[in-house]
């Protein structure tokens, strides 16, 4: 038997992809994984640094496995990711870790693990480079979606941003890794690809950009449904709206950060647009896609941010009114540009304004959702509910939708809403093609069937 380890996950989609990568990597070279933390030699935790408090759950968590390691089988603990880019040797310093290894050297693991077990002696690999994880797939298990990433790091340098400071510049995988990697995915029964990366339109391979990739995807048969986060507002343009309202197996879904609804705080962020852009961007989405479904990310007590400032952001989201929105505390990343702006908005400020955003955009979302109510939507069944015997599965909008019927995962089904269960739909089937194996001739063109989201 090989060396065992167990593998625990935080943060964004990135993370999750990156830890089926080093899934591969580590069964490649012999290793096994085992479900729980108390039945492996080695302990390794993949983490993110994007916010404050995502750091300190997982130093939290970190500081569990340790006492594990005193007590049980555990040889060798060791941290992944974004967080490990960030704080390096104070990781082993000052928390005992016997690995530190950033995102742009997880194919150097085995070695790694094996120096720490036999050398006794902690390893570090912090190093970035152009690494892209070409000819690694990830290990994906029974699952109907799959994360692909098409480009790794940024180059947008926000100001309060730590990724391009631990992932580096931005860089695009080769077009061909990309779709063999997702021609692999679907011999594994994946039927709907995300595309991921902090970037993605402004994918570019040599030539090859975000459009001709979207239509090279497109091609597959097996793919029925494509997404893909997260999208920069100041790249999106008129080609790629197009582009999106003319591939009917393209979901009429975006993920639009915004951040805030004040030009001045914009440009302290250094985000590369103004309001008024923004706003013309979201109604060129909806002149091509009238049923699209935008979310946004929004931040609220950036440095120096006022209450007029937060009246903006509010405006903002009222007048748009997207389906969703995660919304954020300003969380200072120490080496970022912000975080050294002031004055800074005091904690009790920031939680009375994060408070009313949420409410007011609380209240858009469940109306959303009401929205859904006596109309028809194509469900892509992702697996069995998480409450009842029943499945659930996602509009194209990437609506949450329960049935009562066990349908098996990868089914495709059309379902009226009949009922809104707090903040889920329930549907009814209307017509099904779960007992045929889908193609893209016998698919309802839903996309642009129904008004949804
Ligand atoms: S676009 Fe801005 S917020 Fe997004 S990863 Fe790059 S620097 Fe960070």
């Amino acid at each position: 038997m090989g060396t065992t380890y167990f593998l625990q996950v935080y943060g964004c989609q990135m993370n999750f992809y990156e830890a089926d990568l080093i899934r591969n990597i580590l069964n490649a070279t012999g290793f096994e994984e085992k479900n729980s933390p108390g039945a492996a030699e080695v302990l390794l935790i993949i983490t993110c640094a994007v916010r404050e408090h995502a750091e300190k759950r997982a130093l939290g968590n970190f500081r569990q496995l340790l006492n594990l390691k005193k007590t049980g089988s555990a040889r060798v603990i060791g941290i992944l990711g974004c967080m490990a880019q960030r704080l390096q040797d104070t990781l082993i310093n000052s928390f005992h870790a016997d690995l530190v290894v950033g995102p742009d050297q997880y194919q150097r693991l085995p070695e790694l693990i094996n120096a720490a077990m036999n050398a006794n002696r902690p390893q570090i690999a912090v190093e970035l480079s152009d690494e892209c994880y070409d000819r690694v797939h990830p290990v994906i298990q029974n699952r109907v979606s799959a994360y692909v990433t098409i480009m790794r790091g940024c180059s947008n340098f926000c100001s309060y941003c730590i990724v391009p400071h631990v992932r580096g510049k931005e860089r695009s995988r080769p077009s061909e890794a990309i779709l063999s990697e997702i021609d692999e995915l679907t011999t594994q029964g994946v039927r709907e690809i995300v595309l991921l990366g902090q970037n993605v339109l402004a994918y570019n391979y040599n030539e090859f950009d975000f459009c001709r990739l979207l239509a090279e995807i497109h091609k597959h048969p097996q793919i029925y449904r494509i997404r893909f986060i997260t999208s920069h507002p100041r790249d999106l343009n008129e080609r790629i709206v197009k582009t999106i309202a003319t591939l009917p197996r393209i979901c009429p879904q975006l993920h639009l950060p915004v951040q805030s609804g004040s030009d001045r705080i914009l440009k302290l962020m250094n985000r590369g647009y103004t309001t008024e852009e923004y706003r013309n961007k979201v109604a060129l989405l909806r002149k091509y896609l009238p049923e699209i479904s935008l979310t946004t990310d929004v931040i609220v007590g950036f440095p120096t941010e006022t209450e007029d400032d937060f009246c903006a952001t509010l405006e903002l989201m009222k007048s748009i009114r997207f389906d969703y929105a995660y919304m954020f505390k300003f969380s200072p990343r120490p080496g970022t540009p912000a975080s050294l702006l002031t004055p800074t908005v005091p904690e009790d400020v920031i939680r009375e304004r994060l408070l009313r955003l949420i409410e007011m955009q609380n209240q858009i979302t469940r109306e959303s959702n009401r929205a859904m109510l006596g109309k028809i939507y194509e469900i892509l069944i992702e697996g069995k509910s998480p409450r009842g015997r029943g499945c659930m599965g996602r509009t194209p909008q990437g609506k949450v939708v329960v049935l009562d019927e066990p349908l098996p995962a990868g089914s495709l089904v059309n379902v009226k809403i009949v009922e809104v269960r707090g903040w889920t739909p329930k549907g009814e089937i209307v017509f099904s093609n779960a007992s045929a194996p889908h193609s893209p001739e016998i698919r309802p063109n839903f996309s642009h069937q129904h008004a949804g989201g």
